[in-house]
Order: C-alpha cells, then sequence, then structure tokens
C-alpha cells in the first residue's frame, strides 16, 4: 500500500548534492500528493547552482520508481535564492547551502534557543571545543550582544579587544578557540546600551570585520529568540546549519519550534536538536527529569531532524563554566558530559563536513 509516509521514508535515501545528510531531514520536502499510481512531490530549494535541482530530481525519480506499484513520478521544485552575502563577502556564490560568506572560514553553525536560560551558550562553548579537541580551527563569535557569556565562559574577562593595521578585530584566543564577544568591549556592569540597528551593525562587525584567519568552523551563539536580530544574522551570513537547544519542558520546546521554523523559512538546515538539563542524576545513580522527560527528543521525532545529544543538568558542569574551562576540556573517558559533547561535534561535523 502506497502511502504518504512509505514516500517519505523512501525519500530519506536521496541525500542533499555534496551532504550525508538527505533532503527530509534538511527540511526540504514541502508536500507529496499521491493520485492513482502517481506521485507528485514538491521540494523547497535555496540555490542559484541549476546541477543541485537537476541531481536531486534524479535521484528522487530513481528511488520512487523504484517502489512497486509507483506509476508516473513528478517532482516539482520552489527554487529561491540563497541568503545575499553581504557586501565585502569573498565566499563562493551560488551554494546557498554551504556557501560561506566570510572569506578563510569553511562552516559556520549556529547555536540556537527560543528561549534564554536553557544553555545555548553552554553548549555553543562546548560544541567549540569539542569540534577543535576533535583538530579543526575554531572560532566562537558570541552574538548575544545583551547578555554576552563567552569572556566568563572562556576564562578571559576582563581581556580587551584590540585591532590590527587593517582595522579588522583580533580575536582572543583561549583553550585553542578564537572567540569574539561583546563582554570583551563592555565591562562586567555595563548596561546593554546597543540596540536595534547599531546592535546589528555590530554583530556584523563581529563577524566581517573581524581577523579570523583560517577556519574549519566559526560558531556563532545566537541571541535567544527569534527576533529581528537573529533574522539579520540568518540571512546575512550563508550558514551551514544550526543546533537549536531547548530544556524537555514544553515551555521551551514551544519557542524551539519558533528557532526551528524561522531557520526553515531561512532554508537553513537543521542539524537537530540538543536536550539540555534532560535529568539530574544524584549520587546514588537515581535519575530526577527536573524539567521533564523525553521532550527533546519528542520534538526531534516531530521535525524529522537528529537529536544529537542529551545533556543532564550537572554540578560541574555550571562549575566549569563558571570558571572558564568548558566541559569538554575533560577527557571523554572519563566524563560522560565531555564525551556527550564530542559526540555532538561528531556527528555536527559528519553532516556539514569541513
Ligand atoms: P543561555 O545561553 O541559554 O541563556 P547559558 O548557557 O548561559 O544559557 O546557561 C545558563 C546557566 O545554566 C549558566 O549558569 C550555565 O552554566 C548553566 N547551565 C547550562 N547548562 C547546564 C547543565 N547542563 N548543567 C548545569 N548547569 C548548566
Amino acid at each position: 500500500m502506497m502511502t504518504e509516509d512509505l514516500i517519505r521514508e523512501k525519500l530519506k535515501e536521496v541525500k542533499y548534492p555534496g551532504f550525508s545528510r538527505d533532503i527530509v531531514s534538511f527540511g526540504l520536502l514541502q508536500k507529496i500528493w499521491i493520485e492513482g499510481d502517481d506521485v507528485t512531490v514538491k521540494l523547497s530549494l535555496a540555490t542559484r547552482d541549476p546541477q543541485i535541482p537537476d541531481q536531486i530530481n534524479r535521484d528522487t525519480r530513481a528511488v520512487l520508481e523504484a517502489i512497486d506499484g509507483v506509476g508516473n513520478v513528478h517532482v516539482e521544485f520552489d527554487i529561491k535564492d540563497p541568503p545575499e552575502p553581504v557586501a565585502g563577502g569573498g565566499g563562493q556564490q551560488g551554494g546557498g547551502l554551504g556557501t560561506s560568506s566570510i572569506p578563510g572560514i569553511k562552516k559556520i553553525i549556529a547555536v540556537a534557543s527560543g528561549k534564554g536560560g536553557v544553555g545555548k551558550s553552554t553548549v555553543a562553548a562546548n560544541l567549540a571545543v569539542a569540534l577543535a579537541q576533535g583538530g579543526a580551527k575554531v572560532g566562537l563569535c558570541d552574538c548575544d550582544l545583551y547578555g554576552p557569556s563567552m569572556a566568563l565562559m572562556f576564562g578571559s574577562k576582563g581581556e580587551q579587544l584590540m585591532a590590527n593595521e587593517q582595522n579588522e578585530i583580533l580575536p582572543i584566543e583561549a583553550h585553542g578557540i578564537k572567540v569574539i564577544s561583546m563582554g570583551f568591549m563592555l565591562g562586567d556592569d555595563a548596561p546593554a546600551i546597543v540596540r536595534g540597528p547599531l546592535a546589528t551593525r555590530y554583530t556584523q562587525q563581529f563577524l566581517r570585520q573581524c581577523a579570523w584567519g583560517e577556519l574549519d568552523y566559526l560558531v556563532l551563539d545566537l541571541p535567544p529568540g527569534t527576533g529581528d536580530i537573529q533574522l539579520t544574522i540568518v540571512q546575512t551570513v550563508a550558514l551551514d546549519g544550526a543546533v537549536v537547544v531547548t530544556t524537555p519542558q514544553e515551555v521551551a520546546l514551544i519557542d524551539a519550534r519558533k528557532a526551528v521554523a524561522m531557520f526553515q523559512k531561512v532554508n537553513v538546515p537543521i542539524l537537530g536538536i540538543i536536550e539540555n538539563m534532560a535529568w539530574f542524576e544524584c549520587e546514588h545513580g537515581t535519575r530526577y527529569p527536573i524539567f521533564g522527560e523525553g521532550g527533546g527528543k519528542a520534538e526531534a521525532e516531530r521535525l524529522g531532524v537528529p537529536l544529537l545529544g542529551q545533556i543532564p543538568l550537572d554540578i560541574a558542569t555550571r562549575d566549569r563554566a563558571d570558571q572558564g574551562r568548558p566541559v569538554a576540556l575533560d577527557d571523554p573517558s572519563g566524563n560522560a558530559i565531555s564525551a556527550a559533547f564530542r559526540g555532538v561535534a561528531k556527528q555536527v561535523s559528519e553532516v556539514v563536513g569541513a
């Protein structure tokens, strides 16, 4: 019996050209129609490269025509232009997915959350460290202008940003990561004076007027929520993917869904969901689901994206963040949370490459 579910399952065999990830989990599948034996699927793409839809068309047809009982297959495309790199960008044009608009940077990954306080910055810091522990050259841009936390999390409080002769900001290096944060510009107690267009300008400057050098990955710690500043960032830098952080409780999941929808709207692939504060384990090994149970997993399944990891509520993780030594620096064989972050980094690098 041919059903939409069967077609959707089969379409998961079609990879996005150049990626190990399939077109369904990238969010390209818009609609499936079945009329008698005939199947029509509609896919939405953001690319200027005509070879991408050609290839996807061929692969999709091959997969669907191989299903028993399927007659004619039609593949419809809704093709939009990818986000324009802003002026001064030196990335290759035309790729949409996989195109970096910052010279020297191979892949740009955003870490987002619908809500504040769910551990987005903690995840961004540890993801950056875990990627670097795997041998990659990594930068971390703290785009959370109103609540910058990377100076603290990398043990660099009090350091000041300097510029080079080309007037580019020099990132601060800590634990092998190049870090930029508003926290290096404002003192600890300075009010968040940056608003509206100025906030956008600062963010653009952090991303584009910064001496990042050659990087395999630039991790962006986005501000929480789905407002103007987040939209500006996701539209002006060609992101290779986004990781959405949530706690398991419904009130966080509702906002996480909004973050996912924002990325899908601008055709940024969702690399997966990270469930943070997933449980607390006491010294006797009993797990307490303080913020509820299984919400991140259920949401990932609903959205058809991977659950990249579940990070428990852990005193040492918080303590390390406050001490400026992200927990992912620990040997993963002796620290389950470090191991979980290494696992996240591995999946991210496998999907986006570098
Ligand atoms: P966000 O960026 O979402 O606002 P943060 O990463 O700043 O959240 O985390 C908020 C607070 O929670 C910080 O003090 C951080 O150290 C702590 N925290 C985050 N994740 C965990 C965790 N898994 N276990 C314990 N504390 C955590």
